[in-house]
């Protein structure tokens, strides 16, 4: 299979390019240490079509196909990973009531989410259950014209700002997806900060308490709600990570690049040193395989092949460890200046670690992976 771009893919990467390094790359430190992301530029999201590109235009989105999108997920990912991880968690909350509300459920949150007038977030993992989303404790009970909800959410990125939650709950003995919206009696959120990494994504801890939200909000229960509804949106998130580490260790190959010409020690530029040669050639060699992976991944969801959740798995556990590999040796190769206030590669790091732990961690994909292929 060939993995080439076509000349409209290059066009938009570049247009991708210069969106991260005009409106992303120069706030993302403040962001990181705000532990916020800017309104504007959840605005701009918006505006430019660009929090969930992939739904049709009438419901927000540009239509941009599979393969673009994760071009565009990799510069997000160069940029700040906060917003990557923005554009994927509006992504799975959109797909998610497009392809299982029905058609009066996604008219009305669906445009929301697209042009950014919401936010939206999505509420799986509990206090006690993470990797085992499947057996969460939170409950759903038919109540007259509404279903009351009990429980709690944690984690939930951008659970500050949402106004529409797509929350999982046990609805006689069987999972069900509802949505939540923000003033729902009996829902509160409060913030949660001091992440090691992706201190922007604005992660909120959520209570429900006897919330009772009109039986219309039912998105979909029954037993395969968790392997459709849930599953169908953390693969939707897993190729977004893949590649937004893809644009990490992009990044921090850059940075290390430059860092490698300019600064001199013993006489000669870093990058004269073979030991620094090593490790760059080591973050070099690692950055274009994972991209590689992102890309047979890309090709095989744009085909709807039947191995394209295996790769996308593939995809995500080598390009976040790569991350982690090549902002670590970024933060190395930079010496006191990549633990400083002043590169990107310190929040790349603490970001990196991250991306190994949402959309399942890299344990869990382990197990994934060899039960797919074993
Ligand atoms: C920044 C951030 C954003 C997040 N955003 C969201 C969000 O928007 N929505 C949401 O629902 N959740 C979100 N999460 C939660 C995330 O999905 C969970 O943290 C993740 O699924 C892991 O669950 P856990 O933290 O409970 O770890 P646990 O499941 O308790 O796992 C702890 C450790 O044990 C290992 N482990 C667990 N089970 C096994 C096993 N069977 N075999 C081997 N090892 C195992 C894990 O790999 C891990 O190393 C977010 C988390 C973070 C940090």
């Amino acid at each position: 299979m060939q993995y080439a771009l076509t000349g409209q893919q290059r066009e938009d990467q570049a247009a991708f390019a210069r969106f991260a390094d005009d409106h992303l790359l120069p706030h993302a430190n403040q962001w990181d240490r705000d532990q916020a992301l800017s309104d504007d530029i959840v605005a701009l999201l918006g505006k430019s079509r660009l929090l969930v590109p992939t739904l049709p235009t009438e419901a927000g989105g540009q239509g941009m196909d599979t393969e673009t999108y994760g071009l565009l997920s990799e510069e997000l990912g160069r940029g700040c990973g906060n917003i990557r991880n923005l554009v994927a968690v509006q992504g799975m909350v959109a797909h998610a009531l497009l392809k299982w509300g029905t058609k009066e459920q996604s008219d009305r949150w669906v445009p929301r989410i697209g042009t950014g007038e919401s936010v939206g977030a999505f509420a799986l993992t509990e206090p006690e259950t993470g990797s085992d989303a499947r057996n969460g404790s939170m409950t759903a009970e038919r109540v007259g014209e509404t279903f009351v909800l009990n429980g709690r959410k944690k984690w939930i990125s951008f659970g500050q700002r949402a106004e529409i939650f797509l929350v999982f709950a046990r609805l006689d003995g069987d999972p069900a997806a509802f949505v939540v919206e923000r003033g729902t009696e009996g829902f509160t959120t409060e913030p949660i900060s001091g992440l090691l990494g992706l201190r922007a994504s604005e992660l909120a801890e959520l209570s429900f308490d006897d919330c009772a939200v009109p039986a219309a909000n039912l998105i979909s229960h029954g037993r395969l709600t968790f392997d459709l509804v849930a599953t169908g949106s953390l693969d939707y998130g897993r190729f977004s990570t893949a590649y937004g580490s893809v644009g990490l260790a992009q990044g921090c190959l850059t940075a290390s690049l430059e860092y490698a010409r300019e600064r001199t020690q013993f006489g000669v530029p870093l990058g004269e040193h073979q030991l620094v040669r090593g490790l760059l050639t080591d973050m070099t060699a690692s950055v274009e395989a994972a991209r590689l992976l992102c890309r047979q991944a890309g090709a095989l969801r744009a085909a709807n092949h039947r191995d394209a959740i295996r790769q996308t798995l593939i995809a995500k556990y080598f390009a976040s460890r790569a991350g982690f590999q090549a902002a670590s040796d970024a933060v190395q190769l930079h010496g006191a200046n990549g633990v400083g206030p002043d590169f990107p590669v310190q929040r790349h790091l603490r970001d990196a670690k991250i991306q190994e732990i949402i959309e399942g961690t890299t344990q869990i994909q382990q197990l994934q992976i060899a039960d797919l292929t074993l």
